[in-house]
Order: C-alpha cells, then sequence, then structure tokens
C-alpha cells in the first residue's frame, strides 16, 4: 500500500466533466489500495480572472487582499472533487491550507512556506478518506491566508508528499511528460523517462513550463520523488528524482527556450572597484534577479555592463538604477527585448568537455549570432535574436542527437 501524492493543474479540472474524470483516476489509486492525498488548482483561467477583477478596482491591488480573492479559486476546486469522489462511493474530505496548517512567512502573493502541521491531514487519511487539499495557499502566523506565487500548487503538492513521506508526488498536468525540448517547436522532441532534479530545475527556470521551479527546489531539498504525467491519458510519465551515475552518461538533456528577457547595456561606466556592487545591490534589494552579466574589456577608463532581466521587471530595473548612474556618471542604458535565451542544460557536462563549442558551432552553421553567453556547471545559455529562436531549438537538438535516445552518449565531440 503506497501513500500518493496526487497533485492536478487548472486545466484537469477545468470543467465538471474533467474534474468527474480526476474523481475516476483517484477512485482507482483508491481501488489499487494506496491512500491517497489529492492537490488541486483552481479551475483553468480562474487565477485569471480573479486577477483581472482586481485590477479593474484598483491598479495595485492590496497583496493581503489579493491572497483572500486568489485563494477563493482552489476552495471551489476541492469541494466539487471532493463531492465527485463521494459520489463514486469512496469517502472524501476537501481540506484547505490553513486546515492542513501550510504555515507560511507574510510574503503575500508569493508567501513561501515555513512547516507543513498536516494534523488534519493524517487524520483524514487515518480514517480512510481521501483529502482533497487546496494547492497555492497557506496561512501566516498571524492568521492571514498567503498564496505562493502562480504555479505554487506544485509546490503545495511536494511540501505535502515531504511532510507525509509520500512514496510519490504525481503531478498531472496536460503534457505526459518532461520532454527533450518543446514539442510544439520540436516535433521530434522525446518524452525523458528521468531526469534529476538540478536539470530540472535548471530548465524549468529557463522557461520549460511543466513545474514550478520552487517546487523543484522543495522536492530536491526533502528528496520527493516526482512524476509528471498526463492527467488525459495512462501513459508513464518523466521521473524526477535524484542524480545516479547512469545520468551523468547523457551529455544534454534537453534544450530550452525562453522569451522572458530583456538585454539591458549601461554604457560607459568607470572601470573602477565597486561599480559593479553599487549597480547591483539595488537591484537586488529591489527583488530583481539578474542574469547573463557580461563586462566588457575596459577602454580609457570606462566599460560597458550588460545583463538580462525578465522583461517585466525591466522598467522597474531601470528606475531603479537611476540614481546609482547619475552617481557614476554613466553614459547611458540601452534595453532589447528582441532577444530568446536558448540553453541546454545537462549534468553530463560537468564531465565531458567540448559541448560549449559543439552549441556554438551548430549555432554559427546556420549563421545565429550570438549576443551574451552564460554558464552554470551543467548549462550553457545563449542569447540569440529572437526571431530565429524555434530554428536554432531544432537546430541543438538536432545537434546533440536528442531525438535518437542513445545518441548524446560519448558522442564524437
Ligand atoms: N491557481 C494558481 C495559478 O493559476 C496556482 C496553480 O495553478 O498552481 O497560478
Ligand atoms: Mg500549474
Amino acid at each position: 500500500m503506497a501513500l500518493r501524492v496526487m497533485k492536478f493543474g487548472g486545466t484537469s479540472v477545468g470543467s465538471p466533466e474533467k474534474i468527474r474524470n480526476v474523481a475516476r483516476r483517484v477512485g482507482r489509486a483508491c481501488e489499487e489500495g494506496d491512500r491517497v492525498v489529492v492537490v488541486v488548482s483552481a479551475m483553468g483561467g480562474e487565477t485569471d480572472r480573479l486577477t483581472k477583477l482586481a485590477h479593474d478596482i484598483a491598479s495595485r491591488p492590496d497583496r493581503r487582499e489579493m491572497d483572500v480573492l486568489l485563494s477563493s479559486g482552489e476552495r471551489v476546486s476541492i469541494a466539487l472533487l471532493a463531492m465527485a469522489v463521494q459520489k463514486l462511493g469512496h469517502p472524501a474530505e476537501s481540506l484547505t491550507g490553513r486546515q492542513v496548517g501550510i504555515v507560511t512567512d507574510e510574503d503575500f502573493t508569493r508567501a513561501r512556506i515555513r512547516e507543513v502541521r498536516g494534523e488534519r491531514l493524517r487524520k483524514a487519511l487515518d480514517e480512510g478518506k481521501v483529502a482533497v487539499v487546496a494547492g497555492f495557499q497557506g496561512i501566516s502566523p498571524s492568521e492571514d491566508v498567503t498564496t505562493l506565487g502562480r504555479g505554487g500548487s506544485d509546490l503545495t503538492a511536494v511540501a505535502l508528499a515531504a511532510a507525509l513521506q509520500a512514496d510519490v508526488c504525481d503531478i498531472y498536468t496536460d503534457v505526459d511528460g518532461v520532454y527533450t525540448a518543446d514539442p510544439n517547436i520540436v516535433p521530434q522532441a522525446r518524452k525523458l523517462e528521468r531526469i534529476s532534479y538540478e536539470e530540472m530545475l535548471e530548465m524549468a527556470s529557463l522557461g520549460a513550463k511543466v513545474l514550478y521551479t520552487r517546487s523543484v527546489e522543495y522536492a530536491a531539498r526533502y528528496k520527493v520523488p516526482i512524476c509528471v504525467r498526463s492527467s488525459f491519458n495512462e501513459d508513464e510519465g518523466t521521473m524526477v528524482i535524484e542524480e545516479d551515475r547512469s545520468m551523468e552518461q547523457v551529455l544534454v538533456s534537453g534544450v530550452t527556450l525562453s522569451k522572458n528577457d530583456t538585454k539591458l547595456t549601461i554604457e560607459g561606466v568607470p572601470d573602477r572597484p565597486g561599480i559593479a556592487a553599487g549597480i547591483f545591490s539595488p537591484l537586488s534589494e529591489a527583488g530583481i534577479s539578474v542574469d547573463m552579466i557580461v563586462q566588457n574589456v575596459g577602454r580609457q577608463g570606462t566599460t560597458d555592463i550588460t545583463f538580462t532581466v525578465m522583461k517585466n521587471e525591466a522598467a522597474r530595473a531601470m528606475e531603479v538604477m537611476k540614481p546609482v548612474l547619475e552617481e557614476t556618471g554613466a553614459a547611458g542604458v540601452t534595453a532589447d527585448d528582441h532577444l530568446a535565451k536558448l540553453s541546454i542544460v545537462g549534468i553530463g557536462m560537468r564531465s565531458h568537455a567540448g559541448v560549449a563549442a559543439r552549441m556554438f558551432k551548430a549555432l554559427a552553421d546556420e549563421g545565429i549570432n550570438i549576443y551574451s553567453i552564460g554558464t552554470s556547471e551543467i548549462k550553457i545559455s545563449c542569447l540569440i535574436e529572437a526571431k530565429y529562436g524555434e530554428l536554432a531549438t531544432r537546430v541543438l537538438h538536432d545537434a546533440f542527437g536528442l531525438e535518437a535516445g542513445a545518441g548524446t552518449r560519448e558522442m564524437d565531440l
């Protein structure tokens, strides 16, 4: 008898018919003898609808009230799903974030989980009930409702799986696993059987939309095995687990493309100690994350600094930097948002040389220019012109033999 956490996203519970479908799936797990905790998101589109309502009332809605509002979406789906499961003859009980004791900090709309108490949850399971838990929400120490950031139901599921030491955390979604590239861009993309937490983390933060980044961090910390699978078919999904030796054999696990970055270039900053700190400290204090930083070689006492920020934070970044730039006498800032970030990810890069060279050559052979390069131990990212993004993704998928399965193993570099 296994203990399973099953999470269903908004598209999986988007209509009464889909909710009945989820209930049948949950019912089958019960019939197999598993103890089941189900975590659900709001019905598809609901969180967007609520967000829009708030913005119709206020241009900058109060964040505490925003969470009261947004958390209502998940309340609807847990009640409906509990009813649907009961109708199939299985005892079920819906539980809110407060009832299961998901305690967070007070950072409304993007709260962090501090503790999962879970007494009510254990009680429901002990009584032989299916616990249907609202994703995405928690409660602050002073008992205000909080939410965990868009996509946060994944995090709820992983946190409950960790607290209960569940055997697996199934994330049911509208794709049937993690692919070597977005199948809409690369039709030959292949579903991965397994992927390490670390690779998944890079892929999630680089634009692969299957899992919420923070849920992968959490899973890695508590070693929660995640299975990403489709809610519409019975196919095996992709396991996201701890890395093992055999995974290292694979050079590159996936290619990702994201068009969410803006490149900012600060021209003519004085080339002296403390300038980079002076520019980046205010950005970090404002909670703006910065990536792909390049500082050019200085000429005649000045230099250029280039970096990327999320598109939706670019205007704020410019604002935050203004006083510093005036102080340092920088010549100006330019923003470019016609770029895409193309990345390859794989733990095999740690132990193999020549991966970067192969990536750059494949792009060069297509005449695609690289504007900036960023690397980590298991990732290489290039900024290229956005209009070539899809083509470049296919080119790299091919260059690393990803469709072939075994193709990437120790290939002739
Ligand atoms: N309903 C929330 C959202 O749409 C949380 C989630 O779906 O994971 O972001
Ligand atoms: Mg989601």
